[in-house]
């Protein structure tokens, strides 16, 4: 078990592998210690790029549509493709090779290099070399391996994993690569510039390339009806590597088989522009091997006849096409969108958010699909945020796969008696009750707070107790560090029902029905009666519900029985005001995402479908909805900015999920008609993201995460201080975790205006 006091000491190839829990912690700090500036700083950028590049696409929606539809049926097919791909190859005149495992593909080459007697083998960038442990294969028979593209000559320099599927290197600032050649190599050059580096890297390789036996290299896709080959790079080393040496092989998993060539176009419009931003990488190339040109041949010597491998890989693929959660993954294009908009990721890279191949919010399916489950333990890194799930070009719904995941991971875990007694006591479902003590009690939130509140003057008082702190800590892993808002007096029901003005209803606006959601209801009712206010200011007839659990708790613990035992009586609860043609209004992102989104995994078809059709709205996307309409509020007038107390300037976060709903734009839209001067944060995620930046192990990359929500505050505050204003409960938390002060909710700065 790897437990290393220093950070700084610990080596990533030590911590790859997260099936040991003490490895995974210490990755992360490890990660947070060492490499979190240069991977913010890579990331961000390609995120910021991503942005930019896909808003430039008139037709991006429909390239996704049709980049998974190809790959789905693709998926379905496979057997019948790889059948036509091997004739195809044979057809060419290459080899054709399915390997079963990883040692099977590890053999198949080793001996193909054999017979061709190669004592140097010059490789491309290939995650899926990585998964089969290639190089060491190789080396181990005598083959020497020169990795040919940068990222991977410093990892091989370095003897580190990749840190990330597209960017392999991007945990290494240019410093760190400095002082790494300069330990590893004998040289007086400065190498003190990006420029210097690379002409430095160059002139080994260049050696390697022109002494290579043979040249190894992946595939981003195979065509089954030429067996042509698409790659996609920015160095041009890939192209060398497969075209001077005699020998070339290609390794890929099965899953990049595609029907045809005429395919490749859909996945070179979004590929580039999904992973670092680019419209095209430097080099495209499609190989149609094995080639007719002679290979390269040393002046004076004759070329030898080409020779061409295609080895593809299943290691648990076809495992994985069986499965009904895994068999998703399969359409990965491995673009790398889901690293780069996933602020978890952002702040600590794959070399903790991954394992010894694959990284981000993807790569816990990968690892698991093809290797052992725990090794996947890396994806509770996952929060569930859903930043990535819009920005995936194969629209793959990566947070439900992690949380399927986390599910299988509980049911690994020992039954024990006090797990099983507190899930009954708690309401846990009836497998979900071997999961661990913390993931019984954040699914239960409710239950808790239902408690708390009934006595909120005692609770509160033991929740300030450090010792009762302690004892929550070493149980449940809340940590101590986190301050605990304090349970209301009242809950968001209660106050409702004492506090019943109605206003003047419009007749013409639809029936709003309130969702009194957990976490308003137990934790801030008085946002909850904001937002009722606010809604009824302006016309709307709005009625409360019933605080029923919606499963978003469970679920984020992968307790997907208890979310589903919570979701069926909420749906039912929902289904006639939604048949009545009612609006359902939800406070709480989160919940709004559970309901548009993930109870599609949680409902039967049919429930799903009836459900589906509801509208469900954010409060003040209700309110902009009447910039639309016939009879126009002036929004300056009912909610003028200048009455407000708290002052015109706010600073505004909206969460994570309420911008994968597009439901925060509307609230911007409003503050600012008001009179409001907005500035908006532009983070993914603030970093708590629910129960996440309570639980102990997870609490310093919490607050890593949110100081770039900090920072943006700070630098928006530089001409004076600004209301802090957040949708989010969590949000809310973190905002006061950072920087100390009060958070509002839009719709309590409306009310603030209100005389
Ligand atoms: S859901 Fe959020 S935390 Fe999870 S992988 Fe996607 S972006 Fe990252
Ligand atoms: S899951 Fe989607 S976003 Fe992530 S790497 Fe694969 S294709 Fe790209």
């Amino acid at each position: 078990m790897a437990s290393v006091a220093n950070p700084a000491d610990i080596n990533p190839r030590q911590v790859a592998n997260k099936s040991d829990k003490r490895a995974f912690l210490d990755a992360i700090r490890m990660t947070l210690a060492v490499q979190s500036p240069a991977v913010r700083h890579n990331t961000q950028t390609f995120n910021r790029n991503r942005y930019a590049a896909t808003a430039r696409l008139a037709d991006y929606d429909a390239l996704k549509d049709r980049a998974r539809e190809i790959k789905q049926n693709a998926i379905a097919n496979l057997p019948e493709l790889l059948r036509q791909l091997e004739a195809s190859v044979r057809a060419n005149g290459g080899h054709f090779y399915l390997a079963k495992t990883a040692a099977d593909a590890d053999r198949y080459i080793s001996e193909v290099l054999t017979r061709h007697e190669a004592k140097l083998v010059v490789k491309g960038k290939s995650i899926t070399s990585e998964e089969i442990k290639l190089n060491h294969a190789l080396e181990a028979a005598g083959i020497t391996v020169a990795e040919t593209d940068l990222a991977e000559f410093i990892l091989q320099v370095a003897d580190e994993q990749p840190s990330h599927i597209v960017a392999p290197a991007l945990h290494y600032s240019r410093e760190r690569i400095t002082a790494l050649f300069k330990r590893k190599f004998t040289t007086d050059l400065p190498l003190d510039t990006g420029e210097e580096l690379t002409v430095f890297a160059r002139e080994k390789l260049r050696q390697k390339f022109i002494a290579a036996d043979a040249g190894i290299s992946g595939a981003n896709l195979i065509a089954a009806d030429s067996g042509s080959l698409m790659l996609v790079e920015s160095e041009g080393n890939i192209r060398m590597t497969m075209i001077l040496p005699p020998v070339h092989i290609a390794i890929a998993g099965i899953e990049k088989v595609v029907p045809s060539r005429t395919d490749f176009g859909t996945f070179i419009e979004l590929l580039p522009r999904s992973g670092t931003g680019q419209p095209l990488t430097s080099y495209v190339s499609i190989l149609h091997p094995p080639l007719k040109a002679p290979p390269f041949a040393a002046p004076g010597k004759q070329p030898k006849t080409r020779e061409f491998h295609l080895v593809l890989i299943d290691n648990g693929r076809s495992r994985m096409r069986e499965d009904p959660v895994l068999q998703e993954a399969l359409r990965c294009i491995r673009c790398s969108a889901c690293l780069n908009s996933c602020a978890n990721f952002e702040t600590v890279g794959g070399h903790a958010f991954g394992g010894e191949t694959y990284s981000g919010g993807i790569g816990g399916s990968w690892e698991a699909g093809t290797g052992k489950l725990l090794n996947a333990r890396f994806s509770e890194l996952c929060t569930g945020c859903s930043r990535c799930v819009n920005n995936c070009p194969v629209r793959i719904d990566i947070p439900w796969l992690n949380e399927a995941l986390r599910q299988r991971m509980n049911f690994e875990q020992p039954a024990s008696a006090a797990k099983s007694g507190f899930g009954a006591m708690t309401g846990s479902a009836a497998e979900d009750r071997v999961a661990p003590l913390q993931k019984q009690f954040f699914a239960n939130y409710h239950v808790m707070a239902k408690g708390a509140t009934r006595f909120a003057s005692v609770s509160n008082a033991l929740t300030s107790m450090p010792f009762v702190r302690g004892v929550m800590e070493s149980v449940v892993g809340l940590d101590r560090r986190r301050k605990l808002p304090p349970f209301p007096k009242k809950t968001w029901e209660e106050l409702y029902r004492t506090q019943q003005g109605r206003g003047t209803v419009r007749t013409d606006l639809p029936k709003v029905l309130m969702l009194a959601d957990v976490f308003t209801n137990y934790g801030s009712p008085e946002r909850g009666m904001a937002a009722v206010r606010v809604l009824r200011e302006v016309g709307f007839d709005v009625e409360l519900s019933a605080p029923l659990p919606d499963g978003r708790a469970a679920i984020s613990q992968g307790m997907i029985a208890t979310a589903r035992e919570q979701a069926v009586p909420l749906a039912a609860m929902l289904m006639p005001h939604i048949d009545n043609g009612e609006t359902v209004c939800v406070l709480e992102p989160s919940v709004l995402a559970m309901l548009r989104f993930d109870y599609a995994h949680l409902l039967d078809a049919a429930t799903w479908s009836r459900l589906s059709k509801g509208k469900f709205v954010e409060p003040l996307q209700l309110v902009w909805s009447l910039t639309e309409g016939a009879s126009l509020p002036d929004l300056s007038k009912a909610f003028p900015a200048g009455r407000s107390p708290h002052g015109k300037h706010v600073f505004y976060h909206s969460h994570c999920q309420q911008r994968t709903c597009n439901a925060a734009t509307e609230t911007i839209e409003v503050l600012r008609a008001c009179g409001f001067d907005v500035v908006t944060s532009s983070v993914e995620c603030c970093g708590m993201a629910g129960s996440f930046g309570y639980k102990r192990d997870y609490y310093e990359l919490s607050m890593a995460v949110g100081e770039d929500l900090f920072a943006q505050v700070r630098a928006a505050e530089q001409d004076g201080p600004r209301t802090l204003v957040a949708s989010g409960t969590s949000c809310h938390e973190q905002l006061w975790a950072g920087m100390g002060r009060k958070v509002l909710h839009p719709a309590e700065l409306l009310v603030s205006t209100l005389a």
